[in-house]
C-alpha cells in the first residue's frame, strides 16, 4: 500500500503540488490531470484488478491512477515523459514499493525490452488517462505488437472512443473501429465532462475497456492484406468500395480483378468502405490473397 497523502483528486492539492515544484500544465503533453475520484474508481474497476495482477500505466502525470494502481495490484510499471514531474512522482509515489517509474515517451521506448524485464511471460494490463494527441497511436502500437497484454483500460476523447465501438453504416465506423475490434472486445465503460481534469480540455471523454481477443472474430488468411484493404476502403471515404480499392498496389490485381473478386464476395461494388462489416473485409482479402496464389 502507498503512504497516506492528501488525496490527488483535490484540484487544490494539485496545484499546490505544482505550484511548489514550479512545474506548470503543458498542454501540448496532454496534461490535464484527473480530480474526480468517481471516475478514477471506475478506470480501477473497469481493470479488475487482483494483487496478482501486473500494469501498465502509460502518462503517470503526478501519480493520481498510479497510486491506486498500486493499491490494487502486484506491480505497476509506468511510464512518464516529463522529466520536470518526477520529484513530484517521487513525493506523491513515497512508500508505493511496488511502482517502477520509467522517464521517456512510450512511443519511443522499447516497449518490449520493458515488459520482458519487468513482467517477464506474464500477461499484463494496459492503463491509462492517455494524452489526447497520442491516442491512436498508442493504441495501434499495443494492438499491433504481440506484446501478451491481456485487456487494457483507457481513458480516451468521447469522440475516439465512440469511434472504437462504431458499427457498419455509422458515421463513426472507420479503420480505427475495425482495427480495434479485430484484436479486442471494446466497450464504453463511463463517459466524463471536462470538468473532471485539471486544467479542463475542450473535449468530454470517456473510459473504454478493451479486453484482448484470445482469435480474431473473422477468420483472415493475411492480416497484412486485411488491413491494406481496410486501409485503401476508407483512405478516400466518398468513393465507392471499388475506385477505393483501386488504391491498393497488389500486384496483378486490376480493377476488373477487383470487380470479380467483389462479384464473388457478393459486394455490391457501388457501396461505400463504411457500408462493410468487418466480415465482407476478411471475405475481400481472403478473395484477394486466393487471386495472388
Ligand atoms: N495519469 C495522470 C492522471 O490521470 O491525472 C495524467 C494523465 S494526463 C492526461 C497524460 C500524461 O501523459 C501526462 O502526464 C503527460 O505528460 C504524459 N505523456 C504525454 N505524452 C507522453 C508520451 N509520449 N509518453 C509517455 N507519457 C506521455
Amino acid at each position: 500500500m502507498c503512504k497516506d497523502i492528501q488525496p490527488l483528486t483535490s484540484p487544490r492539492v494539485v496545484k499546490e503540488l505544482m505550484a511548489r515544484y514550479g512545474v506548470n500544465f503543458k498542454k501540448s503533453l496532454g496534461q490535464n490531470f484527473l480530480i474526480d475520484r468517481n471516475i478514477l474508481m471506475k478506470i480501477i474497476q473497469a481493470a479488475e484488478l487482483d494483487r496478482q495482477d501486473v500494469v501498465l500505466e502509460i502518462g503517470a502525470g503526478i501519480g493520481t491512477l498510479t497510486r491506486e494502481l498500486a493499491n490494487a495490484a502486484k506491480l505497476v510499471v509506468a511510464i512518464e515523459i516529463d522529466k520536470r514531474l518526477f520529484p513530484i512522482l517521487n513525493e506523491t509515489l513515497a512508500g508505493c514499493s511496488n511502482v517502477e517509474l520509467i522517464q521517456g515517451d512510450v512511443l519511443k521506448l522499447d516497449v518490449k525490452q520493458l515488459v520482458q524485464k519487468y513482467f517477464g511471460q506474464r500477461p499484463f494490463k494496459v492503463v491509462g488517462n492517455l494524452p489526447y494527441y497520442i491516442t491512436t497511436p498508442v493504441l495501434m502500437m499495443f494492438l499491433e505488437s504481440n506484446l501478451p497484454f491481456e485487456a487494457m483500460v483507457v481513458m480516451v476523447q468521447k469522440e475516439v472512443a465512440q469511434r472504437m465501438t462504431a458499427v457498419a453504416g455509422t458515421k463513426d465506423y472507420g479503420m480505427l473501429s475495425i482495427a480495434v475490434q479485430y484484436y479486442t472486445c471494446p466497450e464504453i465503460v463511463a463517459v466524463a465532462s471536462a470538468n473532471v481534469f485539471i486544467p479542463p480540455p475542450k473535449v468530454d471523454s470517456a473510459i473504454v475497456l478493451l479486453r484482448k481477443r484470445p482469435n480474431p472474430p473473422v477468420h483472415v488468411q493475411d492480416p497484412t492484406v486485411f488491413f491494406k484493404v481496410v486501409k485503401a476502403a476508407f483512405g478516400q471515404r466518398r468513393k465507392t468500395v471499388l475506385n477505393a480499392l483501386t488504391a491498393l498496389e497488389m500486384e496483378g490485381v486490376d480493377k476488373q480483378k477487383l470487380q470479380d473478386m467483389l462479384k464473388k464476395c457478393n459486394i455490391d461494388p457501388k457501396m461505400r468502405g463504411e457500408d462493410l462489416a468487418i466480415q465482407q473485409y476478411a471475405d475481400m482479402a481472403n478473395a484477394l490473397c486466393l487471386e495472388s496464389q
